[in-house]
């Protein structure tokens, strides 16, 4: 709506009493609606009107007391000005009220008021902004002169004002194309002027009467303003003043002295410039930091970039560009070193040292970079920090499971708020030297996502004809990092990205066995728990027999990482124990002497299953050391979690031990099979991969194809198996999903068990491809299941005839305890999962029919 043109407003016109502030025709306000008339006017007229003219309503000032305000209508003010209701926003805190934002439209009279509730209702008549007013006809001659120097003063006024604030410029744009009648209204309502002087403008109907009324509103605030910018004027002059005695001083002197600079220390910036000047980065890196700090002394301290600049230069003087240790690297001690600190691993260790070997004949290898897949808890982790000790350098952990942006390798652009190096950067400002060991945990683990793929910013890290200039985004300069030695872990090489797995030389660290366990239990984890515990020997006794308990009935693990944890919560519960026990020395009148005999003793017969808990024996002191046997064990641990549950399991037909391989080591797995009538399909459940499935419908066919010759039947005497018949094949854990092609002759025995109705030995587990002519082809992953297997208890292990070199890697004592059934064909297998073998009836089926 153009200031200018004329304006109908309808001749009924609901009132709003303000007691806030007076609005003007032209002139905007945001108000607060909270009285009980003036919000049942909002509610029904506002809220619930759909036309325009409905939010037209009457502003009224309400020139009474606002505390005084009560049910009965106030002496209304007998001029308002009919406003536009822009937006209505309710709200029920503190208490239910509305806000408005109304636009002045005009001036209005109140003739009659024509209901008082809910809301008041007036019958109006318009005053100003009407066609006979609007068509200027006298205002230009007549008030020429008023107007001329009314708008001088307004010029004056705006200009006075800051014109780089754009509402300023717009203000200053409206003086010449807003209509000179509605000024004075409009800067009455923008200058400062108290709620009485609005008043009189409102009710100054006559345009001559406003004209003469505002000029002094307008020369009062210009006198203010220019009061004003003199004070700050010679408030400015002080500062500058202050601000020159500096460059002065540094004149006088010509070059900074010491004094000089002591002083300049209290200035943070300067000190930064300092720092930056005497750090060994690199040229490239001063240069930029150079700029960067001249572009800091211009900023003002408020600026959001000040701080990001100056966490940036503060970055870039802390990185260890030029600072490294001393590698103290000696072959012999390394041995030693990586020795005490793992036990087995030979392997490993092996080819560990002759990394380290080839690094002290030729400083700065630029060999592949290490990386050791296996399950978790077989010590990848803190073999790496083994290296860092041997080496004399500062170890730092990457954890890379679930990275997923590449930023976090490579950092964030400094454009972005919140930007910040990524973690290599990160990882070398935290050791404060540039050839740390990195350790990158979790390599399989990367994920790429929108944000980029983080295996490809790490391509860049790794590569040995890259990585001395690797840029990150946030540094924005090159950063050396071909000193730091890097290690990666996984669990497994399928998920490492091709590219990546081609810059590393991959290590196996295979499970342990449980005699190896044991051995790491009492050399490493048992000592490391006592002292973390603060426990002597003295206090408390794990025998090997009880470890081997943990092992067997309390964890399935290929690492150690669960037995650690475990005998963890022994040490605690003993820790309390001990604890209780010095509280009662401590105290000589509750500690009554216990029987005192043999300790031990009393442990290993009287410790029920109460006996570490109980409270009741709380009144004697713990004799030491306390012996942890199985009544302890099931106490503080709770009742064992595994049984050796593979023979009962195996107590009917239709049931096989496989062998599988998983990132977290080797497992059994039980296969099931069972038959009823139907249509001859095959079900398969048990979360199965595509080939799986595959094994499981060629191990089908090739029973079919030899029902005959092993007198396999279904349930109705026919040698057609699938006739009448469906299969049902269930590969527990439901819940995790399996595939690979190892399974196929577990399932042609477990198959051959059903439809035999015979029982598979219980003590023998499988593994092995099968084709569709009955060949045994090898797989993977042997060592970590025979590993499983053994574990498990079995004796006999069925494998492809073609795995036998997999088997010197087995430790000598585990493959004394057993059996090794190498199978060509799966007539063999069938023959050794047996007892009494699996004979086939083909020759004597064949003479018969002869005959
Ligand atoms: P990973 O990185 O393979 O998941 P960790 O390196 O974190 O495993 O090892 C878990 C724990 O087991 C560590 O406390 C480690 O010291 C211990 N550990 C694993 N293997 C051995 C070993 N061969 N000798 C001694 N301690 C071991």
């Amino acid at each position: 709506m153009a200031a200018g043109s004329a304006i109908q407003i309808p001749s009924r016109l609901p009132l709003l009493l303000t007691h806030e502030s007076v609005l003007l025709p032209g002139s905007t306000m945001r108000t607060s609606v909270d009285s009980p008339r003036n919000m049942q006017l909002v509610r029904s007229r506002l809220l619930k009107g759909t036309s325009l003219r409905s939010t037209i309503i009457g502003v009224i000032p309400n020139t009474s007391d606002p505390t005084s305000d009560c049910d009965d209508l106030p002496n209304l003010h007998r001029i308002g000005t009919a406003a536009l209701a822009v937006q209505v926003v309710g709200s029920n805190w503190p208490k239910p009220h509305y806000t408005l934002l109304v636009t002045g439209l005009c001036r209005f009279q109140i003739l009659q008021l024509l209901k008082e509730k809910p809301y008041p209702v007036a019958e109006v008549q318009q005053l100003d902004r009407l066609e006979q007013f609007t068509n200027g006809h006298k205002s230009e001659e007549e008030l020429g002169e008023l107007s001329e120097q009314f708008y001088k003063y307004a010029v004056q006024l705006v200009e006075m004002l800051d014109m780089s604030v754009p509402a300023v410029a717009k203000l200053r744009r409206l003086l010449d194309n807003l209509p000179r009648e509605a000024l004075p209204d409009i800067l009455t309502s923008i200058i400062r002027t108290t709620n009485q002087e609005k008043l009189q403008i409102l009710d100054a109907v006559r345009l001559e009467e406003r004209f003469k009324m505002t000029i002094p509103l307008l020369v009062r605030q210009i006198e203010g303003l220019k009061l004003l910018q003199k004070t700050r004027k010679s408030k400015q002059d002080d500062d500058k003043r202050v601000v020159a005695i500096r460059p002065n001083r540094r004149i006088t002197h010509g070059s900074i002295t010491e004094d000089e600079e002591e002083e300049e220390d209290h200035d943070d910036v300067v000190m930064l410039e300092k720092k930056i000047r005497t750090s060994s980065m690199s040229e490239q890196a001063l240069k930029v930091c150079l700029k960067e700090i001249k572009r800091l002394k211009k900023m003002p301290q408020s600026m959001p970039e000040y701080a990001l600049t100056r966490n940036y230069l503060e970055l870039m003087v802390e990185l260890p560009w030029n600072k490294s240790t001393k590698d103290r690297l000696e072959i012999r001690a390394a041995r030693i070193v990586l020795d005490n600190d793992h036990y087995a691993m030979e392997k490993l260790k092996k080819r560990v040292l002759e990394y380290l070997a080839v690094r002290q004949l030729k400083n700065n290898l630029k060999g592949p970079i290490l990386c050791f897949v296996g399950p978790p808890g077989v010590g990848k982790t803190s073999v790496g920090r083994s290296i860092a000790k041997t080496l004399g350098r500062e170890f730092h952990r990457i954890a890379l499971g679930g990275v997923c942006d590449q930023s976090d390798i490579r950092g964030h652009r400094r454009t972005y708020v919140g930007s910040m190096p990524g973690r290599i950067i990160n990882g070398l400002k935290t050791v404060g030297v540039n050839n740390p060991v990195f350790l990158l945990d979790e390599v399989d683990k990367l994920a790429k996502s929108l944000q980029g793929d983080p295996a490809a910013a790490l391509l860049e890290v790794l590569d040995p004809e890259q990585n001395h200039s690797f840029t990150d985004h946030y540094l924005n300069v090159a950063f050396d990092l071909s000193q730091v030695l890097f290690i990666a872990t996984a669990n497994t090489t399928a998920t490492i990205p091709p590219a990546l797995l081609d810059r590393m030389e991959v290590i196996q660290v295979p499970g342990y066995t449980q005699e190896e366990k044991i051995e790491i239990a009492h050399r490493h984890l048992i000592p490391k728990q006592l002292e973390l515990h603060g426990l002597t020997p003295q206090q408390i006794q794990i025998p090997q027999v009880t470890t081997l308990g943990i092992i067997t009935r309390y964890t399935r693990e290929a690492g150690v990482r669960a037995l650690d944890r475990k005998l963890g919560a022994i040490c605690r519960a003993v820790a309390v124990k001990v604890a209780e026990g010095q509280h009662k020395e401590a105290k000589p009148d509750r500690a009554e002497v216990g029987e005192g005999e043999d300790c031990k003793e009393h442990i290993a017969e009287d410790a029920k299953p109460e006996s570490i808990s109980d409270t009741a024996d709380l009144a004697l002191p713990p004799e030491m050391p306390i012996l942890i046997d199985f009544h302890a064990l099931k106490d503080i641990l709770g009742p064992p979690l595994y049984d050796m549950e593979v023979s009962e399991r195996l107590s009917q037909p239709g049931v096989a031990v496989g062998l599988a391989w998983t990132p977290l080591g080797g497992e059994i797995m039980f296969v099931e099979a069972s038959r009823m009538e139907g249509e001859g399909q095959l079900t398969l459940t048990g979360q199965l991969g595509d080939v799986m499935k595959e094994s499981a419908h060629l191990a089908i066919s090739w029973l079919r194809s030899n029902a005959k010759r092993y007198q396999l039947t279904n349930a109705s005497g026919s040698f057609d198996l699938l006739d009448n018949t469906d299969i049902h094949l269930h590969f527990p854990a439901g819940a995790v999903t399996k595939d690979g092609p190892s399974a196929g002759v577990t399932i042609v025995t477990c198959l051959a068990s059903l439809f035999s109705g015979r029982l598979v030995c219980s003590d023998v587990a499988m593994t092995g491809e099968i084709t569709l002519r009955g060949l045994v082809l090898p797989v993977g992953g042997i060592k970590d299941k025979v590993l499983a297997a053994h574990r498990a208890g079995l004796k006999r292990i069925i494998l492809p005839e073609r795995n036998e070199k997999d088997l010197e890697e087995i430790a000598a004592h585990v493959r004394q305890e057993l059996t090794f059934v190498l199978a060509g064909r799966l007539e063999q297998v069938l023959n050794a999962a047996f007892d009494g073998g699996f004979a086939a009836k083909a020759t004597l089926e064949h003479l018969n029919s002869k005959l």
